[in-house]
């Protein structure tokens, strides 16, 4: 489905570019990098995030914002279930290009393969397909996308096809170091008392690690939502946990819940049986009520799956 993309890319020329609300490193690499690469052919782009990148993630280079194009085709990156778009709608024609496994995409045109690390990696190749020259920008955004969804060349979806890509990407600009200091050594003091405050109140059930913050505590301490990314990794990194979860307070009744899973499926399980997804290690929901009430559900949900493969 890789050739119907490319095709769709080369014959028409004004494109959105939409993707996930709360984008990730993943997820603004893989548009900017795309966006700069469709530049380079001279068609009219646009790229909408439905709600604002963090401010670490706005050192990379952007293409420059293009005025409303009317777009033809309306690409989704790293969005595996249209509530990710959180209530927007694409106005062109949709094309999906994504490395989640998905169920979206019934009657729609889309290049789905998870065995892709990233979707950035997904973009790597169409820029290559489409001969595209890689300049340093999109070198840098396709670095930064690989770093963020492979935690920084830890999780399972490592391979060697991704040292590759990233030999490639840094031989053509892309500062290893930089990104990942400016994505790893970028905390706010803010970010380490959520932390502590969330390894306090630790439910510890079987291998089964959980913990959440409310909307009152994220005020209290005047902390931003972006300023709690990252702390379901530190969770994971608990020795004897198995399956964490993690409940953030969006809103008064929108909670969003971040799991992980060490070695089997328990994540993406758990995450599935309330309608969330995502991967078999990394897996989210969102979830309509309060964190303290909702944890226990999901805690019970988690029991079921882990130790199960
Ligand atoms: P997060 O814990 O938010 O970093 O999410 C981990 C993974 O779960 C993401 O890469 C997405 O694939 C997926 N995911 C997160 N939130 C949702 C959601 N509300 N619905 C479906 N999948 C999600
Ligand atoms: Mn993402
Ligand atoms: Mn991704």
């Amino acid at each position: 489905m890789k050739n119907l993309v490319v095709d769709i890319l080369r014959n028409n020329e004004r494109f959105e570019i939409v993707t996930h609300e709360g984008p990730d490193e993943d997820a603004v690499g893989s548009s900017r990098a795309l966006a700069f690469g469709l530049l380079s052919m001279g068609k009219k782009v646009k790229i909408v995030y439905p709600t604002p990148i963090p401010d670490s993630l706005l050192f990379t280079s952007a293409p420059k914002n293009q005025k409303d194009v009317k777009p033809q085709i309306s690409l989704l990156l790293d969005v595996s279930d249209m509530n990710m778009l959180g209530g927007f709608h694409p106005r062109g024609e949709i094309v999906i290009v994504d490395h989640h496994k998905t169920d979206i995409t019934a009657g729609m045109t889309c290049w789905i393969d998870p065995g892709k690390s990233s979707a950035s990696e997904m973009v790597y190749d169409l820029l290559r397909a489409l001969e595209i020259e890689i300049t340093q920008a999109m070198a840098s955004n396709l670095y930064l996308g690989i770093f963020g969804d492979t935690g920084g060349f830890i999780h399972v979806n490592t391979t060697p096809r991704v040292f590759r890509i990233a030999y490639e990407l840094t031989r053509g600009g892309a500062d290893p170091n930089l990104i990942a200091y400016r994505v790893r050594r970028s905390k706010s003091l803010t970010y380490y008392h959520l932390l502590s405050m969330v390894m306090d109140r630790m439910m510890i059930n079987d291998g089964v690690y959980a913990s959440y913050i409310s909307l009152a505590e994220l005020k209290r301490i005047k902390a931003r939502p972006d300023d709690a990314s990252g702390i379901v990794e530190e969770m994971a990194s608990l020795a004897g946990a198995e399956l964490v979860i993690f409940l953030k307070e969006l809103n008064p009744d929108t909670v969003h819940c971040s799991m992980r899973s060490k070695t089997g499926q328990s994540a993406l399980r758990t995450a599935r049986a309330f309608g969330g997804g995502g991967h078999e290690r990394a897996a989210g929901i969102t979830l309509k009520g309060r964190a303290s009430e909702k944890i226990e559900d999901v805690i019970e949900e988690g029991l079921k799956w882990v130790n199960k493969g």
